[in-house]
């Protein structure tokens, strides 16, 4: 396969110049060495504390110490098993073209195949896509779903491409990737810049080159294609469970709890709807350009109406502009971050004035900034469980494929609020069990799960 690399643990990256029209993230890489055993957790320095496979591996360190996991285990579950690195030449539209660097990071296949998204980023990074592929991994287990974890990335910046160029790129990265994907091996599905029409580029790719087609290869596709009724808004949805499960445990009604939601992409948009539909009140909406805020509340409706007119969310009638780095920081009960990592930092830790924490995002909070709100006494839904009704759907979505027989949105949604529910209170029983704060039970409760498998599987030799 022209221009691929497989990078064995540990391995420095290509060193390759600039490819594509962004450059690959190198200086933020760490080569990956084994864990010393005898450190109760990785410390993580100021410097260090934006890097997520640290901020993984530190969460993992901890967890496996209160576990008592034994060595062996301990180096199998901290490591992903493979890494691919692609460099995938496009045709751009102009006639020119361009190389991208594309990465697929296969964690664990303990419980099952792989799972777990494709990111399009001009940020994307090898220890970003590794630190994804380990949440997937915990995810599965937390949620109980027979996957392991996997996560891709292209380094590109899909809001700069044409289709054209999005629709040739996808599918030469996934040509690149055909050996190592599959119903039974690795399932990918939508993340970040990627989306429904993307899975079906990947669908169709994949199947052309089986020769039948094979609509289980992927998650997150076209409702048409094989795809899942109720997986768009699934991780919203998810979001929405945890949340009114957190204001359960704390004596908290909807209509007297305001929300602010950083993002308002997949996840974002239809957390916020969805809580806004039971009573909650939004309050504020923050986007990578601008954010909007109202004390009295935002017509979640009519905004998604006004983005659909006029593509973005500024100049809203029905709320302020404000300024999206301080949005996170304000007054509310409820703070979801739903855009990326690495949003609340030790630098702004001690602003925020939030009583839950639901992160929506994969990696939002550092683990210097988790001492700062435990410290404050900050509830938190930890990403591996408050994100998880997206990959729970797209586990419906296999199934569903699999059997060539799908279900009503009805259906899905009962089976998923079932999972959240549940995967809320195993969670917050370890927590209480194990007097940890709920990112560590998750953590625990997850490889707990994982290192069962992997002992019974054995180490083949
Ligand atoms: P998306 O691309 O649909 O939406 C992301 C949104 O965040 C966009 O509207 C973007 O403009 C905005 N954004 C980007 N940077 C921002 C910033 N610095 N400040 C404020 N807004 C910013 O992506 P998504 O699928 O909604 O994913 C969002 C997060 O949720 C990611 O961390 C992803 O890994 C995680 N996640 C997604 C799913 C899913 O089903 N899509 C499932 C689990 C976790």
């Amino acid at each position: 396969m022209a221009g691929e690399q497989l990078v064995p643990t540990g391995a420095a990256r290509s060193g390759l110049p600039t490819l594509g029209r962004t450059t690959p993230a190198a200086d933020k890489e760490t080569t990956m060495e084994a864990p010393v055993l005898s450190t109760p957790a990785t410390a993580i320095s100021a410097e260090q504390e934006n890097n997520p496979w640290l901020a993984q591996a530190a969460r993992f360190d901890e967890a496996a110490r209160r576990l008592n996991l034994d060595a062996g285990l301990w180096k199998v579950l901290r490591f992903p098993s493979r890494e691919i690195i692609v460099h995938i030449p496009v045709s751009m539209d102009d006639g020119s073209v361009e190389v991208f660097t594309g990465y697929r990071v296969q964690h664990s296949i303990s419980r099952g195949p792989c799972k777990g998204g494709i990111r399009y980023s001009p940020d994307v990074s090898l220890d970003e896509v590794r630190a994804l592929a380990s949440w997937m991994t915990w995810k599965c287990a937390v949620v109980n779903i027979p996957f392991g974890g996997a996560k891709g990335g292209v380094i590109c910046d899909p809001k700069t491409m044409s289709q054209g160029e999005l629709e040739r790129m996808t599918r030469r990265y996934t040509a690149a990737l055909i050996e190592f994907i599959g119903p039974e091996k690795d399932v990918p599905a939508p993340d970040m810049g990627t989306n429904e029409q993307t899975m079906a580029w990947v669908m169709d790719t994949y199947s052309m080159h089986m020769g039948q087609t094979m609509t289980s290869v992927v998650t997150g596709k076209p409702v048409s294609l094989g795809g899942s009724r109720g997986r768009r808004e699934a991780t919203g949805r998810g979001i929405s469970v945890v949340v009114d499960q957190a204001l359960k445990h704390l004596n908290m009604v909807p209509a007297e709890t305001t929300v602010i939601v950083q993002g308002f992409g997949n996840v974002g948009s239809n957390a916020a709807k969805l809580l806004w539909e039971k009573g909650y009140k939004i309050i504020g909406i923050g986007e990578f350009d601008g954010a909007l805020h109202n004390p009295n509340g935002i017509d979640i409706s009519e905004l998604l109406q006004h983005r659909a007119r006029t593509g973005s969310i500024h100049k809203f009638a029905g709320a302020s502009a404000f300024d999206k780095d301080t949005l996170l920081t304000q007054p509310c009960d409820v703070l979801i971050p739903a855009a990326t990592e690495n949003v609340i930092t030790s630098r702004n830790a001690h602003q925020l004035q939030c009583r839950i924490l639901c992160e929506g995002a994969n990696g939002p909070t550092t683990p210097l900034a988790d001492d700062i709100l435990g410290e404050k006494g900050v509830f938190i839904i930890p990403d591996i469980l408050a994100n998880a009704g997206g990959v729970t759907t797209s586990y419906f979505e296999w199934v569903q494929d699999r059997m060539g027989y799908f279900w009503t949105e009805d259906e899905v949604n009962q089976r998923l609020d079932r999972i959240m529910m549940d995967s809320f209170t195993d969670v917050l029983q370890y927590a209480i069990a194990h007097d940890v704060n709920n990112r560590i039970a998750a953590y625990m409760l997850a490889i707990d799960r994982v290192a069962h498998t992997t002992r019974q599987r054995g180490i083949y030799a």
